[in-house]
């Protein structure tokens, strides 16, 4: 092999794994979150070698994961957060009954408006006795996200159903030009009786048929991280059910407020709902 061939070799060879690496990293990807309302903070809490350390954001609990032979904390940030630095606490068994803390810095995002007009009068404006049943549902919502299961957790999550991102989340809606809450989950269209599956392993907590929701089911993936499954034309589970990724939990459908079939699709970590699209495979992403 005279010199410049035996250079040509070495830069294909080197070409080559240059590629592998990048495919590896690729493959191995660690969740990285981001750090704006709405989004997930991501902290590092020590190394996994060490027994899992108790984290906690204000006066909720987060999720601890081992990643990269780390413990990292995962920080769900509601989307009423404004910019700014908040603390995360911690103990580890090592130093017990000492509260260590970490900083996170929430960088501020604006999401776009949505205008969206519903021809229903009943969703627009509701009346007393509907006003009443919306009362009791959000109360009993806000308990289903309360849950926590202190369990493994994987954050490797696949898409729901097949179908193109029809609404993103933290849209600023309006329906009938009246301001009403920001989007808080993802939409996902399809026609009706599509299959929806399980995006990760997880437990059925609830199911029911919810005014503006419609048929819905409730998932507990452990560590506070649930899901919430909203408008299905039909629910397949039912509470107690041990699901795993990709198994199949009902179809798609256009009940309560919509404008036509597809998934509503909230998950929510230590109570405040997150931008689903930070936890799926970026291929699909529009
Ligand atoms: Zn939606």
């Amino acid at each position: 092999m005279n010199k410049t061939i035996f250079s040509r070799y070495m830069f294909r060879l080197s070409v080559i794994l240059a590629c592998n690496t990048a495919i590896n990293v690729a493959a191995a990807a660690s969740f990285t979150g981001s750090s704006v309302p709405g989004g997930v903070a991501v902290v590092d809490l020590g190394v996994s070698s060490e027994p899992k350390p108790q984290a906690r954001y204000g006066s909720k609990n987060i999720m601890v994961i081992a990643q990269d032979g780390h413990w990292k904390g995962l920080v769900g940030l509601s989307l009423k957060t404004l910019p700014g630095d908040y603390i995360v606490s911690y103990q580890t068994e090592k130093d017990k009954g000492i509260n260590k803390e970490v900083t996170i810095r929430v960088e501020p995002k604006s999401y776009p408006e949505q205008r969206i007009n519903v021809k229903q009068k009943k969703y627009v404006s509701p009346n007393e006795e509907q006003l009443a049943r919306i009362k009791k549902e959000k109360k009993h919502m806000g308990e289903l996200f309360k849950t926590w299961r202190d369990t493994d957790v994987s954050v490797d999550m696949s898409w729901p159903v097949d179908g193109p991102l029809s609404s993103p989340f933290g849209l600023r809606r309006f329906f009938n030009d009246q301001p009403r809450n920001p989007h808080s989950g993802i939409d996902i269209a399809a026609p009706k009786g599509t299959d929806i599956v399980l995006p990760v392993d997880g437990q059925v907590i609830d199911t029911g048929d919810y005014y503006f929701n419609g048929k819905t089911v409730f998932v507990d993936h452990g560590q506070g991280m649930i899901s919430m499954f909203n408008h299905m034309s039909k629910i397949t589970v039912k509470p107690g059910d041990k699901l795993k990724r990709g198994d199949k939990i009902g179809e798609i459908g256009k009940t309560g407020r919509v404008t036509g079939p597809h998934l509503h699709w909230s998950l929510s970590l230590n109570e405040v709902r997150v931008d689903p699209m930070l936890f799926l495979p970026e291929q699909k992403k529009k």
